[in-house]
């Protein structure tokens, strides 16, 4: 079928980014594109932006956006159609999208209702005509997480011109939360300020507020969807979630295959012809002078309690005894950084760390590296196991959200089928992690298995046809 789709969200890449919410907005648009429905991505024109954005057309104008005026700007960055949404007074600041290095911009709550207050009038009345743009409306707002929540609601109560809306939650951690007094300040009507729709423990939450009007909910993954109705993994909002089950789908996201694509790096691999990994690996030893028998593992994370960095410190001598070897690559948890630290002091040769963030790194390590671990906590999606899988970099990975969708661990079953794809261990916690590494270590022993788990990885689909299928059948649902 297909039509208009107005995405709303405060990170894009390859403009904004600090996690996996901007490869998800970021991609979303050409793989819609591909099956018929025109995606517009609605982001603030945080300072960068707006710099690069100064002769683009104005689409759409608002006069009172919380103290200052809006205006909207059309262009298009790497394939993707975007509307900036530029408001000095509340976007042009120093530092990242939500804080400085004062610590988080204490009007958040505003700076993002503003955004979700643009897109759902844009949806409503649709862009000022103009060139190519003529009358652009959409037939769907899709909002996502906390910082676009209360898009569904404007529409809900302000009312929607008939635009259907989506709600996606990446991560059920960040809420977006308000006080009580500023249900007028936010535009929110007082007769909706009951349990049953915006109150949230005494206060205004903009993730809850999308979760209770949006026509749908998704989530990234299946599993995450039914963990989220669950009090361990919906964080205050599992009944909410759950009284709206009948609308709540999980759908796995995609990883960008252009850009994580081993035929690209260099050396160049594939499934068919890995010898290409070899020198990758090789090269690891030399840029971070390791010398490793067994399989070299890394991790590329925020390290933090979510991921289950902590847990490193206990299996790391265990892997090391075996003969592997491990890089971390990742910044967070000061505490956590200094447990990195202090194992590759302890085990020279065979650990090492790289405090920070950087993608060039990140993809020599997936190129040249046996297997990434991920013992998270929780994981809505997670894409570091899909680069991984691509990579034949067997993901060692703990059975919760889109981990448990992606990674079919070792067993004789899954290698009777030529499913297995990597290793899985739960509960998270040490004892389990450090017999999923002895299985790791097993399995590294057996040449044989070990090249066929990693070519079942390499083959195991992780781009955006699926999911965006999936998201253009729900679109569809809706509009139908
Ligand atoms: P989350 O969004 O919870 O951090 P995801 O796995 O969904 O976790 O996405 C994290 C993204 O950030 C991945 O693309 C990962 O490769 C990247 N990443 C995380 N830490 C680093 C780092 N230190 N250097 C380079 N890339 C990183």
């Amino acid at each position: 079928m297909g039509g208009r789709v107005l995405s709303v969200a405060s990170e894009c890449v390859p403009l904004v980014k600090t996690g996996g919410l901007a490869d998800v907005v970021g991609a979303l648009p050409a793989a819609l594109g591909a099956v018929g429905w025109d995606m517009r991505v609605l982001i603030p024109a945080y300072r960068d932006l707006a710099a690069q954005a100064k002769s683009w057309p104005v689409v759409f104008e608002e006069p009172d956006l919380w103290g200052g005026k809006g205006r909207v700007l059309a262009g298009e960055v790497a394939g993707v159609s975007l509307l900036l949404l530029d408001a000095p007074h509340l976007y042009d600041r120093e530092g990242g999208p939500y804080s400085s290095n004062k610590g988080e911009h204490p009007d958040n709550a505003i700076r993002f209702a503003a955004l979700s207050w643009v897109a759902a009038r844009i949806a409503r009345e649709g862009l000022v005509a103009r060139e190519g743009l003529a009358g652009w409306k959409p037939d769907v707002l899709h909002a996502h997480d906390w910082q676009a929540g209360f898009a569904p609601a404007y529409l809900a109560y302000h009312g929607n011109g008939g635009v259907k809306s989506v709600l996606t939650i990446h991560n059920i951690a960040f809420q977006g939360w308000a006080p009580a007094q500023m249900l007028g300040v936010l535009r929110l009507p007082g007769h909706a300020f009951h349990s049953e729709a915006l109150e949230y423990f005494g206060g205004i939450s903009s993730l809850k507020a999308g979760l209770v009007t949006a026509d749908r909910i998704t989530t990234v993954s299946p599993s995450y969807a039914a963990e989220l109705m669950r009090p361990e993994f919906g964080m205050g909002l599992q009944g909410v979630i759950a009284a709206r089950g009948a609308v709540v789908t999980g759908i796995l996201n995609g990883v960008d295959t252009g850009v994580w694509d081993p035929g690209a790096e260099d050396p160049p691999f594939g499934a068919r012809a890995v010898a290409g990994k070899a020198v990758a690996r090789a090269r690891l030893f030399e840029e971070f002078a390791l010398e490793v028998p067994g399989p070299l593992a890394i991790v590329v994370s925020r390290l933090t309690d979510q991921k289950g960095i902590d847990l490193l410190p206990a299996v790391v001598p265990d892997l090391v005894a075996g003969g592997g070897g491990l890089i971390v690559l990742g910044s967070g948890d000061p505490a956590m950084e200094g447990a990195m630290r202090a194992l590759a002091a302890r085990f020279p040769g065979r650990v090492a760390v790289k405090i920070g963030y950087d993608e060039a790194l990140s993809h020599r390590l997936f190129a040249g590296a046996d297997a990434v671990l991920v013992p998270s906590r929780f994981e809505p999606c997670g894409l570091t196991q899909m680069y991984g899988l691509r990579y034949g970099t067997l993901p060692v990975v703990s059975l919760v959200g889109g981990l448990a969708d992606t990674v079919i661990g070792v067993s004789p079953a899954t290698l009777a089928t030529n499913a297995a794809n990597g290793v899985t261990f739960h509960p998270v916690d040490a004892m389990a992690l450090r017999q999923a590494l002895a299985k790791l270590l097993d399995l590294y022993r057996q040449p044989k298995l070990w090249a066929k788990v990693r070519a079942n990885a390499m083959t195991h689909p992780v781009g955006w046809e699926t999911s965006a299928a999936a998201y253009a059948g729900l679109y569809d649902g809706l509009i139908a």
